[in-house]
């Protein structure tokens, strides 16, 4: 049941939130005006699973609820909450520390082909979920590629986290690396998912942009996957972008500066 020290950890995981949040805010733009509207969109996107935690912690507290089932629910719903709120809140740490001046870029020389699968593999569950088939396009031997892992990782993740969402049962999803010109890795990660329009493609990669609130709003993204997938790939030097369209499906793709171990002096 909860008690005191349920209402402690709470409490805690709170104060631990606002406290990323505000570091945040502080990281992320230095600007008066600009801060205030990342405050805006934050505080809509934090609001709704607040009130939501708000409301069934009072009526845990009013003692209202006598029955075992309802109880579990309440603390349930809480916990999913809670969890929603802490994903977005690491979503936005992590955006504003690599936008925070001072990041340090040490990429080493990696190959793809084993990042490309170890994510694949992180995902099958979900993959299963949909019944969804993938198909994976590279050449026996690719180049290894400039980049810190664990970043490109989480772009992949993205990428892929979305054609996901956005594939409908039973839909194909290909992975695709090839090598551009022996000067840069393509990767590319295409859905058969409803697609988005023209006008909404150069703005998907800003924070906070969803093509529709509503549908997202359901499946708890936040419109902050993309901003930082492109923020990581120019990071690195490369492009990202996305060709697609409605009702066909969508080719997200970024670009990495191949490995070559003979640099220039003056790097
Ligand atoms: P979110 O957390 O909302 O998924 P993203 O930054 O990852 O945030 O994506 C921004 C928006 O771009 C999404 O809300 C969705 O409208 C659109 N989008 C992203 N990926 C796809 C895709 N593969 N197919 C269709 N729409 C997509």
């Amino acid at each position: 049941s909860i008690g005191p020290v349920e209402y402690k950890i709470l409490a805690q995981q709170f104060n631990e939130m606002s406290r990323k949040l505000k570091e945040s805010f502080d990281n992320l733009y230095s600007s008066e005006s600009a801060r205030r509207e990342l405050i805006a969109n934050v505080s809509h996107d934090l609001r709704t699973p607040l009130a939501s935690i708000q409301s069934f912690v009072e009526a845990l507290e009013d003692d209202v609820i006598k029955d075992e089932i309802t109880f579990q629910r309440y603390l349930h719903t809480i916990r999913l909450e809670t969890v929603r709120l802490g994903g977005l809140i690491h979503d936005l740490f992590v955006l504003s520390s690599m936008e925070a001046q001072g990041e340090i870029f040490d990429p080493q020389p990696y190959h793809a082909d084993e990042l490309l699968i170890s994510t694949l593999e992180s995902f099958s569950l979900h993959l299963e979920e949909k019944q969804l088939k993938v198909e994976i396009e590279m050449p026996d031997k690719l180049s290894a590629a400039n980049m810190m892992p664990a970043q490109i990782k989480r772009v992949l993740s993205n990428l892929l986290q979305n054609a996901i969402q956005y594939s409908p049962n039973g839909g194909k999803i290909v992975l695709s690396a090839h090598e551009q010109e022996n000067t840069y890795l393509r990767i590319s990660v295409t859905d058969e998912g409803e697609g988005i329009e023209a006008a909404e493609t150069s703005r998907i990669f800003e924070r906070f942009y969803r093509v529709d609130k509503s549908r997202s709003k359901s499946s708890g993204g936040a419109g902050l996957g993309l901003a930082i997938a492109k923020s990581i790939v120019q990071l690195h030097g490369g492009e990202i972008g996305v060709r697609s369209s409605t009702g066909e499906g969508s080719c997200f793709w970024f670009t990495l500066p191949i490995y070559t171990s003979r640099k220039t002096a003056t790097d």
